[in-house]
């Protein structure tokens, strides 16, 4: 029997149709791998936490990223799991590219409940449904600091929604030597445009980016900061800036991405993108240690998307991680499970956001929930979550062989 195969039938799921006063529940209880051990934890240091940094390494494959630990090529990452751990995140409703990847980790919600599908089908995230917004309605403005500090301009951005007029948009597409379409209302353009007619001139009518709605409630919102270096310094300077407060840092570093687009997966570049982002990550570690924050600060390390395997591009990229110095996280997951694990972090009651969570943190057991429904529609529901769970873990075998074919 192959491993993976092992893997799947190691998987249990329990389906239950509960009836209780308040209606039909289904429950469905999917018991998933322990976490990978392959890094051993050293020295745990329960810490009661007052702010916590999520860093986002873009592009990161997690085949990629456990080869260069076992190279000893990411001490910082490696240093921070040894406190907490390091675990398998798969992706497994959206795309897997930026807008939607940012998206559901900074908001725990598939593309249905946001709206932002993939980089080029988006809409702004609706209003109070990311991080930021939650810890700011939950402590008050006064009482928590939320900042971005993001690598990237296009993808993890804020814009309002513009109407361009069609020949000022051509001309701009034109210089940057794409090829432009005849006007025609309702074609769709680049980057989520669409032409629009009006009083028979055509303009580009382009959608509010992602974080529109979301920036206006946080303290900073800073994007388009270009390489790792002007994104580590900056979010450095901000720390110092905002140390005695209860902070939530989001600290987004564009590499690998930005290299594995131009170089492939299986670069020399993509590799030292990757050490880049380890290196700033320990300078921001450093920073939280001087300054007497380290022992009050959860950090978090994670991937919106993958990277094709020895390609340019992350079409079907679903296989990242989490590292953290957190001791509580205990099972691999989903991606929707980071955001519940913050806020549960900061003390929120997950059970009183609306609409519930899609995920759960990474220190309990996964649950589907399917609630409110008749009796016939629960046992057919279960029985489709069932299979779309045993499904779920597909990937991981997936990972696997593509992980010894690939080996050495
Ligand atoms: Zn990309």
């Amino acid at each position: 029997m192959s491993s993976s195969r092992a893997k799947l039938l190691g998987l249990l799921i329990i389906a239950a149709v509960v009836v209780s006063g308040a209606g039909l529940y289904c429950a469905i209880y999917v018991r998933t791998e322990p976490k990978t051990i392959i890094i051993t934890r050293t020295g745990t240091v329960e810490k009661t936490v007052r702010n916590i940094v999520l860093v986002g390494w873009d592009g990161t494959q997690r085949n990629h990223l456990k080869e260069m630990i076992s190279r000893g090529e990411v001490p910082n990452l490696v240093a921070l799991a040894s406190e907490g751990g390091l675990v398998d995140i798969d992706v497994t409703t959206g795309a897997t590219d930026t807008k939607a990847g940012w998206t559901q980790i900074l908001t725990g919600y598939s593309p249905e409940k946001t709206g932002v599908f993939s980089n080029s089908r988006y809409q702004p995230i609706p209003e109070g449904y990311t991080v930021f917004e939650r810890l700011e309605t939950f402590f008050g403005p006064e009482n928590i600091v939320t900042v971005a500090i993001i690598g990237k301009k296009g993808h993890v951005d804020n814009d309002p929604p513009a109407k361009i007029p069609f020949d000022q948009w051509a001309k701009t597409e034109a210089r940057q030597g794409r090829k432009v379409p005849t006007p025609k209302a309702g074609l769709k353009v680049n980057d989520g445009g669409q032409i629009v007619e009006e009083n028979g001139v055509f303009y580009v009518a382009f959608p509010g980016k992602p974080y529109f709605n979301a920036s206006k409630h946080m303290d900073l919102f800073l994007n388009g900061l270009g390489e790792n270096e002007k994104v580590g310094t900056t979010a450095i300077q901000n720390l110092e800036k905002y140390k005695d407060k209860r902070f939530f840092f989001f600290i987004h570093f564009a590499q690998p991405d930005h290299v594995g687009h131009a170089y492939g997966e299986n670069s020399r570049q993509y590799t030292d993108g990757i050490k880049s982002d380890d290196e700033w990550t320990g300078k921001i570690v450093a920073k939280l240690k001087e300054l007497g924050l380290y022992d009050k600060t959860l950090v978090y390390i994670t991937a919106d998307h993958g990277f094709d395997e020895g390609k340019t591009t992350h079409s079907n990229a679903p296989y990242v991680f989490v590292a953290t110095d957190d001791p509580k996280i205990n099972r691999n997951g989903d991606r929707a499970d980071i955001t519940p694990t913050i806020l549960k972090r900061f003390g929120l009651d997950l059970s009183k956001i609306e609409p519930p969570l899609d995920g759960t943190p990474l220190d309990e057991p996964a649950y589907v929930r399917v609630t409110r429904l008749g009796s016939s529609a629960a046992i057919f529901s279960c029985w489709v979550v069932s299979v779309s769970m045993h499904d779920l873990k597909k990937p991981t075998c997936a990972y696997t062989n593509s992980h010894s074919s690939n080996s050495p």
